[in-house]
C-alpha cells in the first residue's frame, strides 16, 4: 500500500485564495485593510527566512504588513514598549513576536504583554484558556493547519485513536484540544514516554512534533494510519553537504504503511502560514466588530 500524499502546499494556497477574496470585499465595502504587525529580533538566519515568508504572503492576500526589525541588543523593556504601543494602535489587528527571542528576554514575559485580541499566534494564556475550555480562543497556527489538513481528507474522525508525540505549548498541548474537539482518543507522548513506538503502531492518527530528522520510522505505524508530520530539521549526508529539510518521520518507510501522509516540505508548513493570515483576518473582524 502507498499512502495518499496529502498536500499542504494546495490545501494552503486554496485558503489563502478564499482569504483573498474575503479581505477584498471587506476592503471594498467597509474600506478596512487587516493589518499584521511582525517583530523580529536579532538574526537568526531561520526565523529571517520564515519571517520573510511571512510578510510575502500577508501582502499577497491584501492584508497590510509591518516590520519591526529590531537588533540582538534590544532590551526586553524596548520590546515590551513596542508591544504597547503596537497594542493601542487601532490601525494593527495582529501581532507576531518571531520566536525564539534572545536569552536576555524573557518570552513568557512578551507574549503574555500582547492584547490576547491582538495574539495571532494564539500563545496568550488567555487565548490557551479559551482553547482549552472550548470558548473561542484565538487558535495556534501550527495546530490549526495539521487539524486542516486531517479534515481535509474527509474521513470520519469520531472515535479515533490519535498519538501526538511532543507536548510543547506551542504544537503538542494545543493539538491535543483541537483532536479532542473532533472527538478523538488522544495521547500525548515525549521524551519519557514507555514504548513509544508500540504506544504509536495503536494510533489512528500520528502527529509528529519533535524535532528529531526522521526519528519515526515505517514500523511505528499502524497500517491505514494519518500521519502528520510538523517536524522540520536539516539534514546533510556528510554533515557538511547542503542540507535538505526533512521531517520526523521517516517518509519514505512511512508511506509504505500510511494511509495517507504530510510531506516534509509542503506538508505543514505551508498551512502554518496560512492559518496565521486567518487568524489575522478573523481578529481583525472581532476587533474591528464587522
Ligand atoms: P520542542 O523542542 O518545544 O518540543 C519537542 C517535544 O518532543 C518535547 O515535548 C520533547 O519531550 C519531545 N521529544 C524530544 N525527543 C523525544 C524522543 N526521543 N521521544 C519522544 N519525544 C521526544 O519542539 P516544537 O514543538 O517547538 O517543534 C517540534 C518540531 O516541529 C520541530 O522540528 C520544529 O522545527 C517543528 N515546527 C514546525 C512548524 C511548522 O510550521 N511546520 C512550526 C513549529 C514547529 P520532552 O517534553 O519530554 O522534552
Amino acid at each position: 500500500m502507498s499512502a495518499k500524499i496529502i498536500d499542504g502546499k494546495a490545501v494552503a494556497e486554496s485558503l489563502q485564495r478564499e482569504l483573498a477574496a474575503q479581505v477584498a470585499a471587506l476592503s471594498r465595502a467597509r474600506g478596512i485593510q487587516p493589518a499584521l504587525a511582525v517583530v523580529l529580533v536579532g538574526a537568526d538566519p531561520a526565523s529571517e527566512v520564515y519571517v520573510g515568508s511571512k510578510i510575502r504572503s500577508t501582502t499577497k492576500v491584501g492584508m497590510h504588513s509591518v516590520e519591526h526589525r529590531l537588533s540582538a541588543q534590544t532590551s526586553q523593556a524596548e520590546l515590551l514598549s513596542l508591544i504597547d504601543q503596537l497594542n493601542g494602535d487601532p490601525q494593527i489587528d495582529g501581532i507576531l513576536v518571531q520566536l525564539p527571542l534572545p536569552r536576555h528576554i524573557d518570552s513568557t514575559a512578551v507574549i503574555e504583554a500582547i492584547d490576547p485580541a491582538k495574539d495571532v499566534d494564539g500563545f496568550h494564556p488567555i487565548n490557551v484558556g479559551r482553547v482549552a475550555t472550548g470558548a473561542g480562543g484565538i487558535v495556534p497556527c501550527t495546530p490549526l493547519g495539521s487539524v486542516l489538513l486531517i479534515k481535509s481528507l474527509d474521513t470520519p474522525l469520531v472515535g479515533l485513536d490519535a498519538i501526538i508525540v511532543g507536548r510543547s505549548n506551542i504544537v503538542g498541548k494545543p493539538m491535543v484540544q483541537l483532536l479532542l474537539a473532533e472527538q478523538c482518543t488522544v495521547t500525548i507522548a515525549h521524551s519519557r514516554t514507555r514504548d513509544l513506538p508500540g504506544r504509536c503502531r495503536q494510533a489512528d492518527i500520528l502527529v509528529a512534533a519533535v524535532g528529531r530528522a526522521q526519528m519515526i520510522r515505517g514500523d511505528w505505524i499502524k497500517p491505514g494510519a494519518i500521519v502528520i508530520d510538523v517536524g522540520i530539521n536539516r539534514l546533510s549526508a556528510d554533515g557538511h553537504s547542503k542540507a535538505r529539510l526533512v521531517g520526523d518521520v521517516a517518509f519514505e518507510e512511512a508511506r509504505q504503511v500510511a494511509g495517507a501522509i504530510t510531506p516534509v516540505p509542503g506538508g505543514v508548513g505551508p498551512m502554518t502560514i496560512a492559518c496565521l493570515l486567518q487568524n489575522t483576518f478573523n481578529a481583525a473582524r472581532k476587533r474591528r466588530g464587522v
